[in-house]
């Protein structure tokens, strides 16, 4: 397997981006990954992005709903599209 350093990931989540579909609006070069962006490759609202990236780890790893918000919280606000400015998150 190659080192993954010069695949890109998304500002939002780190999810790695390998094909076109993985990024946001399917335009290679967006900033974000398709679940964090929208169409036109802009970032949604981070409840948005909450609520997409923790259904994602209750079906990756079968965790119930409150837990992968709480570690999809924890994953995004450190994150550089969300440590700056988090609305809505508290600390
Ligand atoms: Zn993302």
């Amino acid at each position: 397997m190659a080192l993954s350093e010069h695949c890109p990931s998304c500002g939002s989540c780190g999810f790695p981006m390998r094909e076109p579909a993985d990024f946001a609006g399917g335009l290679p070069g967006a900033t974000f990954c398709s679940t964090c962006g929208d169409d036109a490759g802009r970032l949604r609202p981070f409840e948005e992005v909450l609520q997409a990236n923790a259904e994602y780890l209750v079906r990756q790893q079968g965790l119930d709903l409150g837990a992968a918000r709480q570690m999809a919280r924890a994953l995004l606000t450190a994150m550089p599209a969300w440590k700056a400015d988090s609305p809505g998150t508290g600390r």
